[in-house]
């Protein structure tokens, strides 16, 4: 049988490796570390963690990361068992033993027969590669980014997420704010209402000034600075320092917009949110990426009327990333469409984490796996974890309501990616009904009752 190429052993790579190999398939590891370094990973060892040792909250009932750990375990993740094998104290948290975890997996690979490892850079795919999966993450080695730009005919890939937070709806007091799109105007696909509009007063509006000014920033990394900046993305904050009404005649302009509250005060300055799923539960803040520190961020964005309560699926932020147009270019299991012998996974489809992506490597592992078999990949259902994560990326977004930057950008797992339940539940009891349902119908998808097979 011929090998599957995995091109990068981080979190990703090394997760569909094993998944490969668990069904019996050969694959060819290539990764370029220690021959080439990147600028943030200091070792040669696979699946390193470049940042935080944390995998976040380990709560399966009522935090959708929780949730993927706990159906990774279900589907034999090698990333999750050498995280619980070498996990730290942490409270609600999975923090893990860095050096420990990273050997694991590198001597799991490394040991297991039909896995073969290269340290070698790749440029481009061989043209005898039939099949290859892609997980070179945020840090893609020039000449190979190049390469995917040029295949997938994408003008970018590596730039600033321009990172604007994101809301869910249903933390947003609508008793405050109201739907209204500027001037009515509904545009290409949308109605008329398609924004979450908040109202300012002169007063709040200067206080937010201050806010922001005097709020906590991150730096810039030394590898990001030589990233182009554009001028349409540029830090709210940034544009704060530029004048104090700036904000005011740009992303929080209050021109077309009435006050459904309060129709007879015009406000001093709106904060406008635009719907950011096809299920309409979450919805960003539009402009407002920022490098504020995250703590800042929810302080000082809760001083917004309408947003006192405001719970964020995803905090702002701007860095330096390579990520594809997913939903443009990939198929449903992760295919480049223009070279389907290209199958991409990692943070490089825009998911975002360490968790996330190796469970987008364990679901491209199965996938190609399952193609080299000769049979359909079956894909997760939507409701769990997994398939919400896979929706995101291929096709979770709207397109653009109006003619801003394209919606798609990486993200999180979080509740507000999976579909709504049917029923209502009692209050505070949504979180852990949207797991039951989840893990109950991984289950059943694995045990085959529940095929859900790819076009
Ligand atoms: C500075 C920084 C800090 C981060 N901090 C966090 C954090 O605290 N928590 C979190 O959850 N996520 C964090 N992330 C995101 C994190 O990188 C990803 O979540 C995760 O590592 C991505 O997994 P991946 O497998 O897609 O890529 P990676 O884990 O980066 O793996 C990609 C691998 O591909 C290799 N490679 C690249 N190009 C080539 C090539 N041409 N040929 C062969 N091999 C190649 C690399 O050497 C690397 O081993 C951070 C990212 C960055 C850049």
């Amino acid at each position: 049988m011929k090998p599957i190429h995995i091109i990068g052993a981080g979190l990703a790579g090394s997760e569909a490796a094993w998944q490969i190999a668990r069904r019996g398939v050969p694959a060819v590891v290539h990764e370029m570390r220690p021959v080439r370094a990147t600028a943030v990973h200091k070792t040669a060892g696979f699946a390193e963690l470049v940042c935080s040792n944390s995998f976040r909250s380990d709560d399966a009932q009522t935090s959708a990361i929780g949730l993927l750990h706990a159906e990774m375990r279900r589907l034999s993740s090698l990333v999750m068992g050498a995280a619980d094998d070498h996990k730290l104290p942490a409270g609600g948290a999975l923090a893990v033993d860095r050096e420990g975890f990273s050997a694991a997996i590198t001597t799991a690979l490394e040991r297991e027969p039909l896995i073969e490892i290269r340290r070698e850079e790749i440029s481009e795919p061989a043209p005898d590669w039939d099949s290859v999966i892609i997980a070179t993450g945020p840090l893609t080695s020039k000449p190979l980014a190049e390469t995917i730009r040029r295949l997938s005919g994408e003008t970018a890939l590596a730039f600033f997420d321009a990172i604007a937070p994101i809301v869910h709806r249903d933390s947003i007091d609508l008793d405050v704010a109201w739907f209204q799109s500027r001037y009515d105007k509904a545009g290409p696909g949308g109605s008329g209402a398609n924004y979450i509009n908040c109202p300012l007063t002169s007063e709040q509006y200067h206080g937010f000034i201050d806010a922001l000014l005097a709020g906590e920033k991150i730096a810039f990394h030394e590898f990001e600075t030589d990233t182009p900046y554009f001028d349409g993305c540029l830090p709210i904050e940034v544009m704060a320092e530029r004048g104090r009404e700036t904000l005011r005649h740009g992303p929080m302009k209050p021109f077309g917009l009435t006050d459904a509250h309060r129709p007879d005060v015009k406000p001093y300055a709106v904060v406008q949110l635009r719907q950011d799923n096809k299920l309409g539960t979450l919805f960003n803040m539009v402009g407002f990426q920022t490098k504020l520190k995250h703590a800042e961020q929810v302080r000082i964005f809760r001083t917004i009327p309408g947003l006192a309560h405001a719970e964020f699926a995803r905090l702002g932020g701007l860095h330096r990333n390579t990520f594809l147009n997913s939903p443009k270019l990939l198929d449903e299991t992760l295919r480049l469409k223009s070279d389907p012998r290209l199958r991409f996974a990692g943070q490089i489809t825009g998911c975002e984490g360490y968790v996330e992506s190796a469970a987008i490597g364990l679901l491209v592992g199965r996938f190609a796996a399952t193609e080299r078999l000769g049979e359909r990949p079956s894909l997760p259902p939507p409701t769990t974890a997994h398939g919400a994560l896979l929706g995101h990326i291929t096709g979770g977004h709207i397109e653009t309501i109006d003619s801003g930057a394209r919606s798609f950008q990486p993200m999180n797992v979080n509740f507000g990616l999976f579909p709504p339940l049917r029923r209502r539940t009692a209050r505070g009891a949504h979180k852990q009904a949207l797991s039951a349902r989840a893990l109950a119908e991984l289950d059943a998808w694995i045990g085959g009752t529940m095929p859900h097979a790819a076009e």
